[in-house]
C-alpha cells in the first residue's frame, strides 16, 4: 500500500467536493495508516495555514457524513505547496519524499500532457502511480499521445484513469444483479431485450464550471466516459473474475463491438442541444450562451443523445440509447432495460400487456421492475411495480477509488486501450457534429429537453 498521495489541483472543485471528503471517510474507516501523508498542490500560493482552514470548511460542507474527528485529522495534517503543475522544477519537490507516491491530477484535462511531461522530467520515485480524471484526452489522437507520454513515466499498471461511475455501488449493482441472479442472465440478450436506455439527466445547470465545461460539452464530459462505461457493464459477457484483466478485457470487447456510425447514422441517431433561459426548481437559470465564462461561438452542447448498436451474437437487434443533459426539469439518472412484448396474450387476458422494464436508479439508488398482473375487473390487466432499496454503500465512490489507487488495484480504472476505443466509438459523432450535419437544437431550462426532430 502506498502511503503518500499528492493532489494537483488543490483548491479545485473535485478536491473540495470529492477527494478530501473521501479521505476523511477512509480515515474514519481506519483505511489510512498512521504514516499516510497528503500533499495538496496548486498555483494559488496560499499559506499552509490558509489552505488547512479552507480544507476544513470544504470538509464541513461536503464531507459531513464522516465523523468530525476524521475531518479534523485530514484538514490538520495536510501539507500544502505552491507549484505550477507543468513545471518540472515545481513538481519535483511536490512528489519527492520517502517511497512511492500516488500523484492525482485533479486538473483541467488540457493540463494533463504538460503535467505528465513535468513528472517525467522531474522523475518519480520507483513504484509511484499516476491518477488521471476524465475526460482522458480531447479526442482519439490526443488520447493516443497521452498514453504514449504516460508510458514514458510509469508502466501501464501504475496508470489509474479513474471513472468514479464504476465505483458507484449503483453502477456496480447493474453487473451484480445480472450475474448473481439466475433469473436475469438467461434473458439478458436481444431475443428478450428491445432497448436499453442509459440516462443521466440533471437539473443542475453550469454552476460556474464554464472554464472546464465549455471546452468539453455533454458528449465529451459524460457520454464518452461515464455512459460508455455503464454500457460496458450492461452489455459485457460474464467475466471469469472481477480482477482487472478479466473485467477490462470484457469491457473492451463491448466497445469494439459498437457498430461504427456513418454520417447518415449520426444524422438519424444523435441529437445535441443547448439550454435557453428558464426556471429550474423555482430558480431562474440564464441561457447557457449567457452564462459567465461561456463563449457562445463555441456552440458547446449541454444535451447529447446517441443511439448505438452492438454487433455481437448477444446484442444484434437491441438498441442502446445514451443520453445526458443539464438544466432539465427533473433528475433522471438510471439504466432502463426495456424487454420485448410477450409473444402471445391468451384471449380474455386483456388487450395488451405493457413491456417489462427493469430500472437501476443510479442516483438516488433504487431498483424497480415493472410487471403486469391481473387488474380489478374481469379480463383486465394492471401494472405492478416491484421496488427494492439496495443497502447504502460502505464507502463513497471516491473513497473506494482512492483506496484502490493506494492498494494498486486497477480493476475499476480504465486501461489505455479502453480509453482509446471509447474515443473511436464517438469519433464519427464528433466529426459529423463539427461539420454541422446535426443541428444544434435548443430547449428551455427546466423542460424535458429538446423536442424530437423529424429526420428525413
Ligand atoms: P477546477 O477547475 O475546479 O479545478 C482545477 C484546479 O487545477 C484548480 O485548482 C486550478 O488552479 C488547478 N490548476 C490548473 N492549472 C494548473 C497548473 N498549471 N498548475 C497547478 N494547478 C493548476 O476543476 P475540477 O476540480 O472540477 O476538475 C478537475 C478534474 O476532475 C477535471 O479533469 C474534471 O473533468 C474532473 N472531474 C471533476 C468532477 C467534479 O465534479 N468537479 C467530477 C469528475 C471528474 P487555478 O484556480 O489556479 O486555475
Amino acid at each position: 500500500m502506498i502511503n503518500r498521495l499528492a493532489v494537483f489541483g488543490a483548491t479545485g472543485d473535485l478536491n473540495a467536493r470529492y477527494l478530501l471528503p473521501a479521505l476523511a471517510a477512509l480515515r474514519a474507516d481506519g483505511r489510512l495508516g498512521d504514516r499516510f501523508e497528503l500533499t495538496c498542490v496548486d498555483r494559488a500560493g496560499w499559506s499552509e495555514e490558509e489552505f488547512r482552514r479552507w480544507a476544513a470548511e470544504q470538509l464541513d460542507l461536503h464531507g459531513a457524513a464522516a465523523p468530525a474527528e476524521a475531518r479534523k485529522s485530514v484538514a490538520e495534517s495536510v501539507r500544502y505547496l505552491r507549484a505550477d503543475a507543468t513545471s518540472a522544477a515545481d513538481v519535483g519537490p511536490a512528489v519527492a519524499g520517502d517511497g512511492p507516491v500516488a500523484v492525482y491530477l485533479a486538473l483541467p484535462p488540457a493540463v494533463f500532457p504538460g503535467t505528465v511531461t513535468a513528472l517525467r522530467d522531474a522523475g518519480l520515485p520507483g513504484g509511484s502511480r499516476i491518477v488521471l480524471e476524465k475526460p482522458f484526452g480531447e479526442d482519439l489522437a490526443s488520447a493516443v499521445a497521452l498514453n504514449r507520454l504516460l508510458s514514458e513515466v510509469v508502466p501501464e499498471q501504475a496508470v489509474f484513469r479513474v471513472d468514479h461511475f464504476l465505483a458507484m455501488t449503483t453502477v456496480q449493482n447493474v453487473l451484480g444483479s445480472r450475474l448473481a441472479n439466475r433469473v436475469l442472465e438467461p434473458i439478458w440478450n436481444s431475443a428478450h431485450i428491445a432497448e436499453v436506455e442509459i440516462v443521466w439527466d440533471e437539473s443542475l445547470a453550469l454552476e460556474g464550471r464554464a472554464g472546464y465545461y465549455d471546452g468539453a460539452g455533454a458528449l465529451k464530459d459524460m457520454v464518452q466516459n461515464h455512459l460508455l462505461q455503464v454500457l460496458c457493464l450492461v452489455a459485457m459477457e460474464p467475466p471469469l473474475s472481477l480482477g482487472e484483466r478479466d473485467l477490462r478485457d470484457r469491457k473492451i470487447d463491448v466497445l469494439r463491438s459498437v457498430r461504427p456510425l456513418t454520417d447518415d447514422d449520426v444524422a438519424r441517431r444523435t441529437r445535441r442541444a443547448r439550454y435557453l433561459a428558464g426556471r429550474v426548481a423555482g430558480r431562474d437559470v440564464p441561457a447557457y450562451a449567457e452564462e459567465e465564462g461561456v463563449d457562445p461561438g463555441r456552440r458547446t452542447e449541454t444535451f447529447a443523445e446517441v443511439t448505438l448498436e452492438l454487433e455481437s451474437w448477444r446484442w444484434s437487434g437491441t438498441t442502446f440509447r445514451l443520453r445526458t443533459g443539464k438544466a432539465l426539469g427533473r433528475d433522471r439518472k438510471e439504466v432502463a432495460v426495456r424487454f420485448r412484448q410477450v409473444p402471445y396474450l391468451p384471449h380474455g387476458l386483456g388487450a395488451e400487456a405493457a413491456p417489462n422494464v427493469l430500472r437501476f436508479g443510479l442516483e438516488p439508488e433504487s431498483m424497480t421492475l415493472a410487471l403486469t398482473g391481473i387488474g380489478a375487473g374481469a379480463g383486465t390487466l394492471a401494472p405492478l411495480t416491484l421496488t427494492a432499496q439496495p443497502p447504502p454503500p460502505g464507502l463513497p465512490a471516491y473513497g473506494r477509488l482512492l483506496l484502490d489507487v493506494l492498494r494498486g488495484d486497477a480493476a475499476l480504472s480504465i486501461r489505455g486501450d479502453e480509453a482509446e476505443e471509447a474515443w473511436r466509438v464517438l469519433e464519427p459523432v464528433i466529426s459529423a457534429w463539427s461539420r454541422d450535419l446535426v443541428p444544434l437544437d435548443d430547449y428551455p431550462a427546466g423542460s424535458h429537453g429538446p423536442a424530437m426532430r423529424e429526420v428525413g
